[in-house]
């Protein structure tokens, strides 16, 4: 069939692609990589394109990381892949457990193992019901996250999620709330201060909290900073607020840290750049720096406690997966871990954070950027087809997407979400990888502009 000669018609003829939009694709066409090298990804006609985005916020090493590769390799030369169930589990997965806990901002805890964040989120929730289940109380079931929250896709983790794509799979689950989104320059109100906003979303979880019942209620997710939804930092001394009211009513605060964790927003974990310490901790994508997928629930002491005195009370915990704790994934995690925390890894992000900052500043003086926001090296820049009015482009224009386009063309990959375009840059990156990104960037942001404004 002479229209599947090339890689891009035959990746289209037989992939069904997740989270791809399709007129936009269509416009652009797919795009098949071959392999990657440093903060670089090439495609098999051999074009390079700077990866602005980390893969998908994970890659945080890098596409060629000797040493996590050399990891892998010896890992799998000792022992290939095994499960954590029945009382066994690898070194490896020991190892990583007491590093997690001591890297944490918890004093003590216990690691669960998952496959994913979706799954991470959904064994968290199945650890919350089962806390009731098993201590032989009513179970407080419901679960409260955030409009443009992003927590996953399975049926649990999607209804989580706080996206209104999830209503054609007639999503959410019962019982799964969606609180406000905590985004001062879009839903501040006319005349309303950041503190007063921080007081409203603070007194709609009360409301909440006390309409539905306190004791009905199993848990509070949230993203230390909101990724999918658009890099969205919370409002001034948003935790602060939040964090008294849940515990008032013995709620526990989960955060989401599959894209915060390791370094991304500066210190280690989300939490501490904003100075809370949460219940439990969701940890994804940098854990392994994207060389594994792996998941994994990082409980705090009071968890801890009351989940295995749960356990032990029905003598089981049932529930698991058989790569839970893969030896590979954990040899490659901790290798990771040690990357980013003692190889200066971490340092870089530090240190690159003004510089990004300077580069979204600059690029927010655009008469189409209303804003640009950010934490560490994760980035937004919003589209605005009035700055004053804050008013958005009509959705028809697809004007993020556009961008995004553009950007692809330039040889720079980045990401469109709503009327965002996101940039999450590995901790790799170079001073002269930064200044390359933003020139692409700008191109295609002043072409796509003079087009639509
Ligand atoms: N939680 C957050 C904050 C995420 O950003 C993601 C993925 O982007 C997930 C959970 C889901 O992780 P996964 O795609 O590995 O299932």
């Amino acid at each position: 069939d002479q229209t599947l000669n090339s890689w891009e018609a035959r990746a289209d003829a037989n992939s069904f692609y997740g989270f791809t939009d399709l007129p936009t694709i269509k416009e652009r066409g797919t795009t098949v990589l071959t392999h990657g090298k440093g903060a670089y990804v090439y495609d098999v006609h051999g074009r390079e394109f700077l990866d602005a985005n980390s893969g998908l916020w994970n890659m945080v090493a890098g596409f060629d990381h000797p040493g996590l590769i050399a990891a892998a390799k010896a890992q799998y030369d000792r022992f290939p892949g095994y499960h954590a169930f029945f009382g066994r589990m690898s070194d490896q997965t020991v190892m990583l457990s007491e590093k997690l806990v001591e890297v944490s901002p918890f004093a003590r805890g216990k690691v669960f193992y998952t496959n994913s964040g979706s799954e991470a989120n959904d064994t968290m929730v199945k650890m919350l019901w089962f806390l009731g289940g098993a201590e032989g109380k009513p179970q407080r079931r419901k679960i409260l996250t955030r409009t443009n929250g992003y927590h996953g896709v399975t049926a649990v983790s999607a209804s989580m999620t706080g996206k209104p794509y999830n209503s054609v799979f007639g999503l959410p689950l019962d019982g799964f709330i969606h609180l406000s989104c905590p985004h001062y320059w879009r839903f501040g109100k006319d005349g309303e201060t950041e503190t007063q906003f921080t007081a409203r979303m603070a007194a709609e979880l009360e409301e909440t909290i006390l309409r539905e019942g306190a004791d009905t209620i199993a848990g509070f997710f949230a993203e230390p900073v909101m990724g999918a939804g658009g890099v969205i930092p919370p409002s001034a001394g948003y935790f602060q607020a939040v964090q008294p009211i849940l515990k008032k009513y013995g709620i526990p605060l989960i955060a989401d840290e599959v894209i915060t964790g390791f370094g991304r927003t500066g210190a280690t974990w989300g939490c501490q750049t904003y100075d809370f310490i949460p219940d439990a901790i969701i940890s994804s994508k940098n854990l392994t720096a994207g060389f594994f997928p792996m998941g994994a629930v990082i409980l705090g002491p009071e968890l801890t406690d009351r989940l295995q005195a749960a356990a032990d009370a029905i003598e089981e915990f049932p529930h698991g997966f058989t790569a839970s704790g893969h030896p590979v994934g954990c040899a490659i995690a901790l290798k990771a871990i040690d990357v980013v925390m003692n190889e200066g890894l971490a340092e870089n992000v530090r240190t690159l954070t003004p510089l990004f900052e300077e580069g979204l500043k600059r690029l927010s003086e655009k008469k189409n950027i209303g804003e640009w926001r950010g934490k560490g090296l994760m980035g937004a820049l919003e589209a605005v087809a009035d700055k004053d009015t804050k008013r958005p482009f009509d959705g028809s224009l697809s004007v993020s997407e556009r961008i995004a386009n553009a950007c692809t063309d330039q040889g720079l990959i980045c990401r469109p979400l709503g009327q965002a375009v996101v940039l999450c840059p590995p901790f790799i990156f170079t001073p002269s990888d930064m200044d390359k990104m933003f020139d692409r960037l700008e191109k295609a942001l002043d072409g796509v502009f003079a087009e639509v404004a």
